[in-house]
């Protein structure tokens, strides 16, 4: 059995998606900016994957420009703004302490650039703090970038908040949205952000195509030159199948909202935590809500992470320590670590991310196999060994090596 458990790193491209792509691999293949009727054709359905995105955000069309993905969304949000106007009288950026690397390393390089970058903590559910965000922010602040759904906890951020107290101190706000859309509701009027990021390999769209939304109004400055389409902000020929793809998966993506599909999978990421937390021993559960349907991250202490993907691998089970950009990393995930979490508990963290097409059977399978390999793994472990022999409950355990947090 093949159990594929990792949504929120990518998702299969769906049928619909595929099928409505192939004509621009093929037949459709002219320059959209073109004036002859090879372009103009895909000039059209260009346009109207924008129209289909922009609507599924409840913006407007002229407010969306194609990027290569979520990264490039997040670096112009970030980069534009600073190296705009914007940024020559005001040089503080604020972002959460749990972001993605594409937001967090941007700002990094920023600071280095000689803006002042400052983090919003967040609490031990994975939620951002507003009461610190207000000692942060101030009047100087340019910016301020939270994410709307954590990739690794799928945790929900506050962000109509964020941007309503952004707002009273002037500053421009944006937010990463790659793994809220097609998960929950996402309104970005109501939000009152500025900017967000968006990809479509998330919502089983394909990989390497993205978009940002950048209100009305908002002069960011463009990262890349040499042409002239969508309005400079992004230059280079765009990429039709990807685009074309992108806005079918968005319009099916925002439907299933109020379909059961999203049902069925938060009924069975249930049914997993359940039978983990009833079938493992000595585990805690990471993130608290509200939190996106399809997440769960857990901690099983005693155990290194990657040797359980590994033997889950052998077993079929497809899950991940992180996010997938930081898999390869063997620095613990800066998200658990921002929420209290030891260095040792992080470590052994799996998450799982479910997506449309799992089942019951898939994820008892799943447990099962997690309950023989952890079980294999703990009996190897001199720590484990220790811990028993010790005598000491889990949360007498916890107090000591998890930072006082049980
Ligand atoms: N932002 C978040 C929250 C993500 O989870 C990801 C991908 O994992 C990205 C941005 C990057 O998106 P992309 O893979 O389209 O560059």
């Amino acid at each position: 059995m093949e159990v594929y458990l990792d949504h929120n790193a990518t998702t299969p491209v769906r049928k619909e998606v595929y099928n409505a792509m192939v004509p621009f691999l093929k037949e459709k293949f002219g320059n959209p900016s073109s004036l002859h009727f090879a372009g103009k054709i895909v000039r059209k359905e260009i346009e109207r994957a924008r129209e289909s995105i922009a609507s599924s955000l409840s913006v407007t069309d002229d407010e969306i420009f194609f990027t290569s993905g979520g990264t490039e969304a997040d670096n112009l949000a970030l980069c534009g703004v600073a190296f705009s106007k914007y940024g020559e009288k005001r040089k503080k950026i604020v972002i959460s302490a749990i972001e993605h690397h594409a937001v967090l390393e941007t700002a990094e390089m920023l600071e280095k650039a000689g803006f002042i970058v400052e983090k919003i903590p967040v609490n031990s559910k994975g939620i951002i703090d507003l009461e610190e965000f207000e000692k942060i922010i101030d009047d100087k602040t340019l910016l301020v970038s939270v994410m709307f759904a954590n990739n690794e906890l799928g945790t929900v951020q506050p962000v109509k908040e964020i941007a309503e107290i952004s707002k009273r101190y002037g500053a421009i706000v944006h937010t990463d949205i790659v793994q809220a859309f097609g998960k929950i509701p996402v309104n970005l009027k109501t939000l009152g952000v500025d900017m967000a990021s968006v990809s479509a390999h998330k919502i089983y769209g394909p990989k390497g195509t993205g978009a940002i939304f950048i209100k009305k109004g908002l002069k960011i400055k463009s990262l890349f030159h040499g042409g002239n389409q969508e309005k400079k902000i992004r230059p280079g020929t765009e990429n039709p199948a990807g685009i074309v793809g992108f806005g079918v998966a968005a319009e099916i993506a925002v439907k299933e909202l109020d379909s059961d599909v999203l049902l069925k999978i938060e009924y069975l990421r249930e049914r997993l935590k359940k039978s983990i937390t009833e079938k493992i021993p000595y585990i805690i559960i990471n993130g608290g809500e509200p939190v996106v349907p399809n997440t769960l991250n857990v901690s099983f202490a005693f155990i290194e992470g990657e040797t359980l993907i590994t033997m889950l691998d052998k077993k079929g089970i497809a899950v991940s320590t992180g996010s997938a950009c930081s898999s390869q990393n063997l620095e613990p995930s800066h998200v658990l670590l921002a929420t209290g979490l030891s260095h040792e508990l992080a470590h052994g963290s799996i998450r799982f991310s479910l997506g449309k097409d799992n089942t019951e059977e898939e994820i008892d399978y799943t447990v099962e196999s997690l309950v023989n390999c952890v079980e294999l793994v703990r009996q190897m472990s001199p720590l484990y060994e220790d811990f028993l022999k010790s005598g000491k409950s889990f949360e007498e355990y916890l107090r000591e090596v998890n930072n006082g947090r049980v």
